[in-house]
């Protein structure tokens, strides 16, 4: 066993260890543009990916170094059998002071009930567009009524905590946040904009299609009027935003006013690779060290070190690139899959 809980560790620029995305599955049932958009992927091998036993292992060690919030994610993680196992496995850690999921939503109708008797505490479900034809357009299937009616299931379980994440893209929903903050309004959940990211997996991007968060301010000014920022409270990448009647709303500008200076997070994917940047080139390999039968306390041996010497910034590098262009085209993500954003969790 590693000894009790110890003092948050900055890494080199004095940034600690607080979240944790666990991706644990790169399986998608969606093929969204801004992430998935070539016609076929190499998926982790099945021997490779962790068993839950194994992914509670790394997550009681992350929690000796610092974390305290754990989201799981994909790909999408309502693909993975029996997620909610490894949701009341987690739940059971009494340092975690939040866990949470990010989901497509497509398959939330059936599992929202469960997840949330499992201790799942908070949910976020994508939602880039309310008609179906963008959405068949965008994520290249039919399923807008399913992610829907997974929101409504999931305000049904009583989740209290329920957020959408729209990624904006020119030319294709940047013409509907007024009615998606209409939506998530009349729902009672908060919305938040995200611009477009020229992540691993981003293949199709483009600065032209990015909508900065100036835009989207602007635009949902001109439809909702007067907009008053709220003061941040903790290191999360939302901005958030009161309008007129009350209503709150986010905006994550990682393109034009990126948050690397108070990034507190890692992300662990499937496989059990860990990088602490989403642009970071280079992960290490914890299934490796965990399956060579590593003790608890050479895997944080491992993971201090590796914490101590982190001085990704990769959003604010990319700032101001000339010629910017994504992360990696499809040769170089067929070389190094690991650098997909459905791999690595968004
Ligand atoms: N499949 C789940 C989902 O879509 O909610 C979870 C995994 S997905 C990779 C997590 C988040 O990454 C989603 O909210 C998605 O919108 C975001 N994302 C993926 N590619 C992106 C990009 N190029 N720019 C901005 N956000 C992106
Ligand atoms: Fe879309 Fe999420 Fe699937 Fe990526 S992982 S294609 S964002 S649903
Ligand atoms: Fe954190 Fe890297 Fe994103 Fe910056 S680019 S906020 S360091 S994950």
């Amino acid at each position: 066993m590693v000894p009790g809980p110890m003092p948050r560790l900055p890494d080199r620029l004095g940034r600690p260890l607080r979240n944790l995305r666990l991706s644990v599955t790169d399986r998608c049932n969606l093929r969204c543009q801004y992430c998935m958009p070539e016609a076929e992927y190499a998926w982790l091998p099945k021997a490779n990916v962790l068993t839950y036993e194994e992914m509670l292992r790394l997550v009681r060690v992350f929690v000796q170094l610092g974390v305290d919030k754990v989201r799981l994610t994909g790909g999408e993680p309502l693909l993975r059998s029996d997620v909610t196992v490894l949701v009341r496995m987690l739940a059971a850690l009494p340092e975690l002071r939040e866990l949470a999921m990010t989901t497509n939503g497509i398959l939330l109708a059936d599992k929202a009930a469960a997840l949330r008797e499992a201790g799942l505490q908070r949910i976020t479900v994508s939602l880039d567009t309310l008609d179906a034809a963008t959405f068949r357009l965008l994520a290249r299937r039919d399923d807008l009524q399913r992610t829907l009616a997974g929101i409504d299931a999931a305000r049904a379980a009583g989740f209290e905590d329920i957020k959408l994440d729209t990624v904006v893209i020119a030319g294709v929903n940047d013409g509907e946040l007024g009615a998606l903050l209409d939506y998530a309004r009349s729902v009672g959940v908060e919305i938040r904009f995200i611009e477009y990211m020229d992540v691993g997996g981003a293949t199709h991007w483009s600065p032209e299609r990015v909508v900065s968060r100036a835009r989207i301010l602007e635009a949902i000014g001109r439809s909702h009027g007067a907009i008053t920022p709220l003061p941040r409270t903790d290191s999360a990448p939302a901005e958030r935003f009161r309008l007129g009647d009350g209503t709150h709303f986010g905006v994550i500008s990682s393109v034009t006013q990126p948050f690397c200076a108070t990034c507190d997070r890692a992300r662990l994917t499937a496989d059990g690779m860990w990088f602490t940047c989403l642009y970071a080139s280079e992960g290490t390999n914890l299934r490796d060290v965990l399956r060579r039968g590593a003790s608890d306390e050479e895997l944080l041996a491992q993971l201090r070190s590796v914490w101590i010497a982190r001085r990704d910034r990769g959003a604010e590098e990319r700032v101001g690139t000339p010629d910017r262009r994504p992360l990696a085209d499809s040769a170089a993500l067929r070389q190094n899959p690991h650098l997909e954003m459905h791999k690595r969790g968004g």
